[in-house]
């Protein structure tokens, strides 16, 4: 089946009372293990790049293996989606390229790291609604900053200093029309995103709560929302590595924004710490190896597995089969005729 649109995939979402995890790719290896991942486990796919992963993978290499995707897994709606574009170019040149969702994050200048304007926010989100919309694509935008750098994107702030107010929450949405909403409610992007364990209150649920009350039919989207697990840390610590002790978002937090309208879950850093584990423990138990697959074999697989954990957790499980893909065309035709709520 063809690329489709993240709006179908997170519409459905909506309705199954499910979340869907969107999982970042650079490499080969990391799109076999979501779509592996999605096979066994039966779920709709959310494969994202930011500008790290495209500069890296010159974006083409990345966009013809998700092509390639596609052949090998039909059975699997799948949507190319592109993680903080940074500005309005950014975002066009990714939907000439064929991604068939782009987040416009205007709640940071281009730079990725100074804090903007709600009024800039409005003004660059808009523009970007109007070009992808005319073309079937989806939008996702944010309001209020969230903790951290990942890829060289963010404020570097503490996660709880720019929380996001409600009130500019229902107003950005009205005046730009996008499709979801990435919003700030504590966590952060990285490893390192909480420095001692989580007592369960960890997010400000009362926020997301109220801001999904105010947004209903808005999907909701949780960045920085690895949970960092333990025994992943301990995998790369005992062969050699140096993480310091750090804890991420927990499941059950993320499960009870699912049940508050959140239907994209971010989710790096647990693939990240998968692969390199993986990749330690064999260099370190053979260091004769040097026939790379031998190494990025088990780490495809350590990927996999968390992946498919989560679309467990997260209860995107079992749906892949639930719908046919909507065509970009008609969702255009929709957004035209506004049978997609703007
Ligand atoms: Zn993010």
């Amino acid at each position: 089946m063809p690329l489709v649109s993240m709006r179908q995939l997170l519409d459905e979402a909506a309705q199954g009372a499910y979340g869907v995890g969107a999982f970042n790719v650079n490499n080969m290896e990391q799109i076999q293990a979501i779509m592996e991942a999605a096979r066994e486990t039966k779920s709709p796919a959310i494969v994202q790049a930011s500008r790290g992963a495209r500069s890296y993978s010159q974006d083409r290499f990345l966009y013809h293996l998700m092509l390639a995707a596609t052949e090998l897994y039909p059975e699997i709606p799948m949507v190319l989606h592109l993680d903080h574009g940074n500005s309005v170019e950014t975002c066009k040149s990714a939907i000439a390229m064929g991604f068939t969702s782009v987040m416009m994050d205007g709640s940071l200048m281009p730079d990725g790291k100074t804090p903007s304007t709600f009024e800039y926010n409005v003004q660059a989100t808009r523009e970007v609604v109007e070009t992808a919309h005319s073309k079937g694509i989806t939008v996702e935008g944010e309001i209020g900053c969230l903790g951290g750098i990942e890829d060289g994107h963010g404020a570097g702030l503490d996660a709880l200093s720019h929380l996001t107010d409600p009130d500019q929450a229902v107003e950005f949405v009205r005046q730009t029309g996008v499709d979801a909403l990435a919003i700030a409610i504590g966590t952060s992007h990285g490893a390192y995103k909480f420095a001692k364990k989580p007592t369960g209150e960890t997010l400000k649920m009362d926020r997301l709560i109220e801001i999904h009350k105010r947004l209903p039919n808005t999907h909701l989207v949780m960045h920085g929302s690895s949970s960092v697990p333990k025994d992943l840390q301990d995998i790369i610590n005992q062969y050699g590595g140096k993480l310091k002790p750090t804890w991420g978002v927990p499941i059950e937090e993320i499960q009870l924004g699912i049940k508050n309208g959140v239907r994209k879950i971010n989710v790096d850093t647990d693939s990240r710490l998968a692969m390199t584990g993986a990749i330690r423990k064999v260099l370190w138990e053979k260091p004769e190896e040097f026939d790379p697959r031998s190494y990025l074999k088990p780490a495809r697989e350590a990927m996999k597995k968390v992946v498919a954990q989560r679309m467990t957790q997260f209860g995107q499980a079992g749906h892949a089969g639930d719908y046919a893909p909507i065509s970009l065309e008609e969702m255009a035709k929709r957004y035209r005729e506004q049978h997609v709520a703007a």
